[in-house]
């Protein structure tokens, strides 16, 4: 049976990207389920906004059934789908990463999210990268990992990722975001950022892209 690998870790340590190379290494699937959260927060943006442009939680969570979010397998990419309309790059914008931890603390919206994650996994065959992965979706998962990296070098990154999709932005309001998001994402009450007690923790401020995949790989092939 194909493994089940769990991936958590900070913002901007390269989760999705790393675990996207690992998938087609080793002929499974990917998960982003950052992805799944950014596009709830997109469709509350869009529908369930209070008249100060705040989002109306109480609002949002009674629209949930009335989401649907699929991924595509476009040229080889997982290309997220908000009722039929691709929102692969509506999600990455500054609106969604300035909302998204807000939308992710609500057990109404974790609830939602939780139950697919769990079924794609359930044949195996499948990186998983997220918050909670380890500690609370796939408590049982083959492989764990925990990945962190210095706030700077994460800055620098998520820098960069955001010039490579033609968004503009700040150094500092990059800074800003990751330090605020991981802070909230760690004080939730629900499925809070944690690192399993049996994950291994990799710390790549100092390791390229690759270094970090083949340190996973050596664990995963070992
Ligand atoms: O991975 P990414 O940075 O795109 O995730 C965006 C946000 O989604 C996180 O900051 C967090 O609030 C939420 N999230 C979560 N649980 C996950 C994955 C993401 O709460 N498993």
């Amino acid at each position: 049976k194909k493994p089940v690998i769990a991936i958590d870790g900070y913002s901007s340590t390269g989760k999705s990207s790393i675990s996207k190379v690992i998938a087609q290494k080793l002929g499974i699937i990917h998960l982003d389920t950052g992805a799944l959260y950014r596009g709830v927060t997109w469709f509350a943006l869009q529908n369930c906004l209070n008249e100060d442009g705040t989002i109306n939680l109480n609002e949002l969570f009674s629209s949930l059934d009335q989401i649907e979010l699929e991924f595509k397998n476009i040229e080889n990419e997982l290309v997220l789908f908000l009722n039929h309309i691709d929102i692969s790059k509506q999600i990455r914008t500054n609106e969604v990463s300035d909302n998204v931890s807000l939308v992710a603390k609500q057990k109404e919206v974790r609830d939602f999210l939780l139950q697919s994650q769990r079924s794609l996994a359930e044949k195996g065959g499948i990186i998983m990268d997220g918050r909670d992965i380890g500690t609370v979706v796939l408590p049982n998962a083959d492989y764990k990992f925990f990945l962190t990296a210095s706030i700077d070098e994460r800055t620098k990154r998520r820098y960069q990722e955001l010039l490579g999709l033609g968004i503009q932005a700040e150094e500092q309001q990059v800074k800003e975001n990751l330090l605020e998001r991981d802070r909230i994402d760690s004080e939730r009450e629900i499925a809070p950022l944690r690192q399993s007690e049996d994950a291994t923790v990799i710390d790549n401020s100092l390791l390229t892209k690759e270094q970090t995949i083949d340190t996973i790989l050596a664990y995963i092939q070992k």
